[in-house]
């Protein structure tokens, strides 16, 4: 239930999720929840206490909420446990300045001694400060130092107190409001360094303290700033009062110089200065540098991530073991003693380079013009050259224009591959490759964006889709409705499926993944074959003219330069499309697919759809006239003549005609195989006096008053 009632502090707890009447209950529960802003009255309390496990520590850790250390993120308060020896009216006086809430145990009064808890919340801005065992260590030494008589198991990480299990007589809780949280008294850190082997490192916990003697973490200096040396004897200090040593920042990695230890001899080279742990300070310079040294745990490579100084650029480079240490020298950046194992692919969905926590290097660098955000006042409309050339390549057809520009905002947008390619047709220079150089390699990145020959791409079609987030086959040449056909297999799966696996062809995708779309370009007339019922085609119809030839065109190296200052106006217009979901990844029925779909017909389908469709004239327009009619075999055309008002045709005269038709010499099982293939049951029929087998039609004749003479 929400808590309404602005209450005096602030109390949250980590609350165990079961119930436990008795301690032996209580040694069973582990799962704990955090309850935040506890209200502070003396039936809730009194409920809360008196029946469930409670705790200032934080276990959310891995969002399981059980008590362990594993779990530890943080704390509200600490807690005590008074078992004796010091009176409730004692600690009320000590701790009179700080808001808590005390509350007596199960075994208060048992022996006539006074056994409590006190519970000092702290401010609730800083319970995500003390998130390592460190820290939460320290804040207990604090404690201790003011209440060295309180029960010391219960300082843990994973410690709770089980609730109170007595008789409710001896139950009381109180609340006591007070000036202001209880905070903790950090006292700087100092090392003993008789006893540290090597030069002593410091750590982001490492607490030190400021200049006004205010202890703050070395993980929140974020610029120079004068401390007291944590490694130095205030007593060997000439003046005790004043600050002796600074914090610098070197790529976002602190370091701490003192020119008492200096002076001393102490510290790295003698000279006073100390550093973070190498590996969390390659960490960081990472993190704020965005140079990384990594081993592609996929093909066991070093490589060198960063922004090139020439070109302004994010990229990576392959690095030699040896030369590591030296290349990272040189750029300032601590060497640590292991270099991070990653994963490294390209994640298209993703404008982050590195990623330590999830241990992957995106090999994907999203171009400025695709990550920033939209400025306002740009991308109204599709800017002019990329309109009339995107217009173009589409055979100057305006709903396959549609369509590309549909698809392209969702791949603007999401970022995600199409399952559908374009094919765009036409002769020799309609500015195929200049839109897509030009026009979409601009937007995902020139090194994304694939520009390759059919017989090429399947030679090598998995180094392609592994790192390109758009690939053009130029010259495809292709059957697709060849279902055992090797090349047009591959070319399916390419076009329609995130992963891919095609059996001996190499060696797989490592990760698996294909994030490529894919466009078609062929400058064949007949170069491709789409099924009948394709999912997977937009087909352009074939443009005839050449791009040179049209009026709006300027000399090739103008147009380009034209093509490249209007991306930025193209993406924003892409990004705020409202793309119609319903109509991606939907092939497209036109008359252009239709063509091609017709080319991969077989004789059979052309005739079984003139059967079904009733089309007679097709057949008698397709027959092969015999040359002589000889006895044996009826003559073709007096057959094709003679079913033409029949309702009912024979087996054998489809028969006969087909093969006429086809140049085939099929014989009557396999003809009503073919027939049944087809979806034409031969069936036993009454034609002309007999019972024989055939079929029904229904013709739809031309010219049905000339058929009567
Ligand atoms: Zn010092």
């Amino acid at each position: 239930m929400n808590n309404l009632r602005k209450e005096a502090f602030s109390l949250s707890l980590s609350v165990s999720t079961k119930t436990a009447k008795s301690k032996t209950e209580a040694r069973t529960i582990t799962t704990f929840e955090t309850k935040n802003n506890i209200s502070l009255t003396t039936g809730v309390l009194t409920e809360l206490l008196t029946t469930r496990l409670q705790s200032t520590n934080l276990w959310q850790k891995n969002r399981t909420g059980h008590s362990n250390k594993e779990n530890y993120s943080g704390m509200t308060g600490v807690m005590m446990d008074l078992d004796g020896g010091v009176s409730i009216t004692e600690i009320e006086q000590r701790c009179k300045e700080w808001h808590y809430v005390l509350y007596t145990s199960t075994s208060h009064l048992i022996n006539g001694d006074e056994r409590f808890r006190v519970i000092l919340p702290i401010d609730p801005k800083t319970y995500n400060l003390y998130t390592s065992e460190t820290l939460h260590s320290r804040m207990y030494e604090s404690v201790l130092k003011q209440f060295p008589e309180i029960d010391k198991s219960c300082t843990s990480t994973a410690s709770k107190f089980f609730p109170f299990c007595g008789d409710m007589q001896n139950f009381e809780v109180k609340v006591h409001v007070g000036q202001d949280y209880w905070t903790p008294d950090f006292s700087a850190r100092y090392v003993d360094f008789s006893k540290v082997k090597g030069i002593p490192v410091i750590a982001l916990d490492t607490v030190v303290l400021d200049y006004k003697k205010q202890p703050i973490l070395i993980r929140d200096i974020t610029e120079k700033t004068r401390i007291f040396c944590p490694f130095c004897d205030p007593k060997e200090r000439h003046n005790p009062d004043s600050h002796n040593a600074a914090v610098y920042i070197k790529n976002g990695v602190p370091s701490i110089y003192c020119s008492s230890c200096e002076s001393r001899g102490k510290g790295l080279g003698k000279k006073g200065v100390y550093q973070l742990e190498p590996n969390r300070a390659f960490e960081l310079a990472v993190a704020n540098k965005g140079v990384i040294v990594f081993r592609d745990i996929l093909t066991d490579k070093y490589f060198l991530g960063e922004t090139s100084k020439t070109q302004g650029t994010y990229g990576f480079n392959t690095i030699s073991k040896q030369n590591i240490s030296n290349a990272l020298s040189t750029r300032d950046i601590p060497v640590p003693d292991l270099f991070p194992e990653m994963e490294f692919f390209p994640d298209f969905t993703s404008d982050k380079i590195i990623d330590l926590d999830h241990r992957f290097v995106n090999r994907y660098i999203s171009p400025n013009v695709l990550k920033k955000p939209v400025v306002n006042g740009i991308g109204t409309s599709i800017p002019k050259y990329t309109a009339l050339l995107t217009k173009y390549i589409c055979g100057d057809d305006q709903d396959v224009f549609d369509l590309l520009i549909n698809h392209l905002g969702y791949m603007v947008q999401k970022r995600v591959k199409t399952r559908v390619a374009f094919l765009f047709q036409g002769t020799q220079g309609t500015g195929k490759g200049v839109w897509f150089n030009y026009v979409l390699a601009q937007i995902f990145g020139r090194n994304y964006c694939a520009d390759v020959m059919q017989k090429v791409f399947v030679k090598e079609f998995n180094t392609f889709l592994e790192n390109n987030f758009c690939i053009l086959v130029d010259e495809v040449e292709a059957n697709f409705s060849e279902t055992n056909n090797e090349i047009t297999r591959v070319l399916k799966q390419v076009i329609a499926d995130t992963y891919i696996s095609v059996e001996g062809k190499g060696v797989d995708i490592r990760n698996g993944r294909n994030n490529a779309n894919i466009f078609f370009a062929t400058n064949k007339r007949n170069g491709v074959h789409i099924e009948p019922g394709d999912r997977r085609f937009i087909v352009a119809p074939r443009q005839e003219g050449k791009i040179y030839n049209q009026p709006w065109w300027t000399d090739d190296d103008q147009m380009i330069e034209k093509l490249k200052s209007e991306t930025k106006e193209f993406v924003a217009y892409l990004k705020r499309y409202q793309v119609d979901f319903t109509k991606v990844n939907r092939p497209f029925d036109n008359p252009a697919k239709s063509a091609l779909i017709d080319l991969s017909k077989t004789n059979a389908d052309y005739f079984f759809e003139a059967v079904k469709e009733g089309n007679w004239e097709w057949l008698n327009d397709n027959i092969v006239p015999e040359p002589i009619s000889i006895g044996i075999y009826p003559d073709i055309q007096n057959t094709v003549n003679r079913i033409k008002l029949a309702s009912q045709v024979s087996r054998d005269d489809l028969n006969s005609i087909y093969n006429n038709i086809s140049g085939k010499h099929i014989n009557p099982a396999g003809f009503t195989r073919l027939c049944k293939l087809h979806g034409f049951e031969i069936k036993q029929l009454w034609i002309n006096g007999a019972n024989i087998k055939g079929i029904k039609v229904e013709w739809i004749l031309p010219n049905l008053v000339n058929t009567k003479f």
